[in-house]
C-alpha cells in the first residue's frame, strides 16, 4: 500500500515545458548540490545512498569478463583499433539489439553512455526534450549544447509518460526526445503503450528519439525496449556495461542507430566524425565486455536487488511524512517528503546518511523529493532508514 503519492501526484498532470538555461533554476550539479556532496566527504562512517556503482557494494561482474581482459592485456593488445569499435564486439551488440526487437543500421562503441550523450550533444543543433525528473548528467550535457526542454513524468500514475503532456512540451525548436527506461531517478518502467505513443508523437513532429536503456537488466516487472516499437522513427539507442553487467570501471557503452529511412545521415556523420577525432576505445575492455554481453548473467543480481527494493518500499511506507511510488526497475527510489527537502538532506547528513536532493533532478522534483540508491546491504539500509525515519518524523 502506498500512502499518498498515487492520489496526490506531483501536480504534473499538466504541461511543464520549461526551457532552462544554466543560471535560472537551482538544478543539476549546481552550487547547493556540490556543497552538500563536499560536506559529506568529512562525515565519519558515512552511509552513502547516492552511488550506483554495483561492484562497490559486492555486485561483481562475471569472472570470465575480467579473465578475458587480463588475457588481452597479457597478449599486449594495446594498439588503437578502429574508431567505431572492435568488430566482434559490434556484432555482439547487434545480436543483443536484434533479440530486443531492433534492426540496427549502425553501431558506435563509446566510453560509456556518458560519452554517447556528449557526442550526440555536440553533433546536433536544436533543443532536446528530456524528462522531469531527469538524470542529472543528461541535463548537464544538453544544456551546454542546444539547450533543454522538459516534459513531466506523472508521479501519481507510476511516474508515467503521458501523451498529452509530451505533446504540449514540444516546440518548433525541439529536435530530440529522450526516454530513460527503466528510469533514473524514479525507478519507473514504462509500459509498451506509453512507449508507442512517444514513438507516434516523435514521428508526428519529426523528432529523433534517444533511448537510454542502461538499466534494462534491472527490472522487477516486464520490460519493453524502445528498439522493438520505434518502427520507422529514427532512434539513437544507448546502452553500456556499467549497470546490468556491473562493469562501470570499463567505461564502455555504445550507440546503436535505428533509422530505416535514413533520415539522420548528416547527424550520424557528425557523431562519427567526433568519434574519429577522439580516436578509439580500449580493445582490452571491448573484448572483455563482449563476454559479459554474451553471458547476460543478471538474474541473481536482480533477485538480490529486488529484496532490497522490497525492504526499501516496506520501510519507507511506514515512515511519517514520506511516501514513495514503488520502483519497478533500477536500484533507485524517489520518495516524496512533506517538507522542504533542502532542510531534510542537511539534517539527515548530520546523522551520517547522504541522499541526493530532489532539486537536482528537475523543476518539478523540488522541493519535496530525494533519491535513495538501495545497493547497500540490508543491514546498512535498515540503519539508514531508521535515521531517515527519525529526521523525517521530526519534520
Ligand atoms: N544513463 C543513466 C540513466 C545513468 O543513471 C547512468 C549512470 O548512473 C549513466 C547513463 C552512465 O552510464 P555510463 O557508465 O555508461 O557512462
Amino acid at each position: 500500500m502506498v500512502k499518498c503519492c498515487r492520489r496526490t501526484g506531483n501536480g504534473s498532470g499538466r504541461c511543464r515545458s520549461v526551457e532552462m538555461n544554466s543560471a535560472e533554476v537551482s538544478l543539476g550539479y549546481d552550487s547547493q548540490y556540490l556543497k552538500l556532496m563536499e560536506a559529506a566527504q568529512s562525515v565519519p562512517d558515512l552511509i552513502d545512498l547516492t552511488q550506483c556503482d554495483p561492484p562497490l557494494y559486492g555486485f561483481n561482474p562475471d569472472k570470465s569478463a575480467i579473465e578475458e581482459a587480463v588475457k588481452a592485456l597479457k597478449k599486449g593488445k594495446v594498439d588503437y583499433g578502429d574508431f567505431k569499435g572492435y568488430s566482434p564486439f559490434i556484432e555482439t551488440i547487434e545480436k543483443r539489439c536484434s533479440k530486443k526487437g531492433g534492426t540496427p543500421s549502425a553501431v558506435l562503441v563509446t566510453h560509456g553512455v556518458s560519452e554517447a550523450f556528449s557526442l550526440i550533444a555536440r553533433a546536433h543543433t536544436g533543443k532536446t526534450l528530456i524528462p522531469d525528473p531527469t538524470y542529472i548528467p543528461l541535463y548537464e550535457h544538453f544544456r551546454l549544447s542546444g539547450g533543454v526542454q522538459f516534459y513531466p513524468l506523472t508521479e501519481g500514475d507510476h511516474w508515467s509518460l503521458v501523451e498529452d503532456d509530451l505533446r504540449r512540451s514540444i516546440t518548433d525548436q525541439t529536435r530530440f526526445l529522450v526516454i530513460i527506461n527503466p528510469n533514473n531517478p524514479t525507478g519507473a518502467v514504462f509500459r509498451e503503450k506509453e512507449l508507442k505513443s512517444a514513438v507516434d508523437i516523435a514521428g508526428e513532429y519529426n523528432l529523433i528519439l534517444i533511448a537510454d536503456e542502461i538499466y534494462d537488466g534491472i527490472c522487477y516487472t516486464p520490460f519493453t525496449s524502445l528498439l522493438s516499437v520505434s518502427g520507422d522513427v529514427p532512434l539513437l539507442y544507448l546502452n553500456g556495461v556499467s549497470k546490468t553487467h556491473r562493469l562501470p570501471g570499463f567505461r564502455l557503452g555504445y550507440i546503436v542507430l535505428s533509422d530505416p529511412e535514413e533520415k539522420t545521415a548528416s547527424l550520424w556523420q557528425n557523431i562519427e566524425h567526433l568519434a574519429r577525432i577522439r580516436l578509439s576505445v580500449s580493445y582490452i575492455f571491448q573484448t572483455a565486455a563482449r563476454i559479459a554481453l554474451e553471458k547476460e548473467d543478471t538474474s541473481s543480481f536482480c533477485e538480490e536487488l529486488k529484496k532490497r527494493r522490497d525492504l526499501c518500499v516496506e520501510t519507507l511506507e511506514k515512515i511519517k511524512n514520506i511516501c514513495m511510488i514503488p520502483p519497478e526497475g533500477t536500484p533507485y527510489g524517489f520518495p516524496r517528503i512533506n517538507f522542504d527537502e533542502r532542510k531534510f538532506v542537511w539534517n539527515l547528513l548530520e546523522t551520517g546518511v547522504l541522499v541526493t536532493p530532489g532539486f537536482s533532478y528537475g523543476p518539478s522534483a523540488a522541493p519535496h523529493h530525494f533519491r535513495v540508491t538501495f545497493l547497500q546491504s540490508e543491514a546498512v539500509l535498515k540503519e539508514a532508514f531508521e535515521r531517515i525515519a527519525s529526521v523525517a518524523s521530526s519534520g
